[in-house]
């Protein structure tokens, strides 16, 4: 029946000429790649991150309080400080993610509540963590903890809790679960938790917490923890390398989309790219229609295409992941190596 209908003259003047539309699209594609990429390009997800506390006494500032958090008793370490050299440390990780990490201060300074709350709300935030270390009155207590301000929350400061547990049980940290703290960032509008790795008030741990490699152990564990609970932001790189692997000349970063934020809208292309558009769809509504066969060759085509390109980034990232982690646990243990003498407290470690 169909057969007969395609060695009608008509019919096979109408798939021509339907197939004529399907060619100048592809043509007007390939002309204009600009316009094409600012259509599709996968945008980076934003995660914000809260380095706890800040300020410095300033003369220049007279007004900027001063708030340095906990202080250690046996090293004088600042939690304002440890927090933002880990919340760096996070913010570099998660950008090799190609996530679009933003810290609510990235320098030593004063922020209240509702400007850190603001910071991920404006931003339209997946997550939010805020980055604090626990301290006692007395020396006794240690572990990690995570704080969560809703019931909604619980999943995440679980998922966290597991996540920093993995890194610092081998160092010596050990876990102390979460606690609903309902009285902190309950204006956040995203999944939030607040992490406290460590005690500062405790010996042992405030001497982990001043080396390099704990806090980046630490921003890794907190890492993990982030992107286990909110898969889309991998899922979101894995578009991302995907899209930077077939557009390499239009590449999408973390740090082109946030200098970008403040750009002017792209201008519109006019009845001209209304044209073209409507053109592309009744082509390729055409296209399927003329050859449905081979339209469904290159659908499961793209599919194998883009299944085999996220399980490689997967695959990748993992492997990645361990090597990074192992060397980092080296760096860690040749540290606490060379100062094993003078701190006797690396003795009890390892
Ligand atoms: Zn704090």
């Amino acid at each position: 029946m169909l057969r007969a209908a395609m060695r009608h003259p008509a019919t096979r003047l109408l798939h021509v000429l339907l197939s004529v539309p399907v060619l100048a699209s592809a043509m007007v594609i390939a002309a204009s790649p600009t316009a094409h990429a600012q259509a599709a390009a996968p945008t980076p997800l934003v995660v914000v991150i809260d380095p706890g506390h800040g300020g410095a006494i300033n003369p220049a500032q007279p007004d900027m309080p001063f708030d340095p958090g906990a202080i250690a008793p046996s090293n004088g370490l600042m939690e304002k400080d440890v927090t933002l050299a880990v919340s760096l440390r996070l913010r570099a990780l998660l950008r090799q993610d190609d996530v679009n990490a933003i810290l609510t201060r990235s320098d030593d300074r004063s922020l209240d509540v509702q400007q850190r709350s603001a910071t991920a709300n404006n931003n339209g935030a997946a997550v939010f963590v805020s980055v604090h270390f626990n301290s006692f009155t007395d020396g006794g207590p240690n572990g990690s903890l995570v704080l969560y301000p809703k019931d909604t929350d619980l999943s995440f400061a679980q998922t966290m809790s597991d996540a920093m547990g993995a890194y610092l049980k081998p160092l010596g940290v050990v876990n102390d679960g979460v606690v609903l703290r309902d009285n902190w960032w309950i204006h956040t509008e995203m999944p939030t938790v607040t992490v406290e790795p460590a005690f500062l008030s405790n010996t042992r741990e405030a001497s982990l917490i001043a080396t390099p490699g704990f806090q980046q152990v630490l921003a890794m564990s907190i890492r993990d923890g982030i992107e286990k609970y909110a898969p889309q932001l991998l899922q979101r790189k894995a578009q991302i390398v995907a899209w930077n692997t077939a557009h390499p000349e239009h590449p999408v970063t973390p740090a082109t989309t946030a200098l970008s934020v403040h750009a002017a809208a792209p201008a519109s292309a006019g009845w001209f790219g209304t044209l073209v558009r409507y053109t592309l769809v009744l082509a390729l509504f055409a296209a399927v229609v003329r050859w449905p066969r081979t339209a469904w060759v290159m659908v499961r085509a793209d599919l194998r295409f883009t299944r085999a390109t996220i399980d490689r980034v997967v695959v990748r990232r993992n492997a990645k992941r361990r090597r990074r982690r192992a060397v980092a646990l080296r760096a860690l243990e040749a540290h606490a190596q060379r100062f094993a003498r003078p701190h006797h407290v690396y003795d009890e470690l390892f």
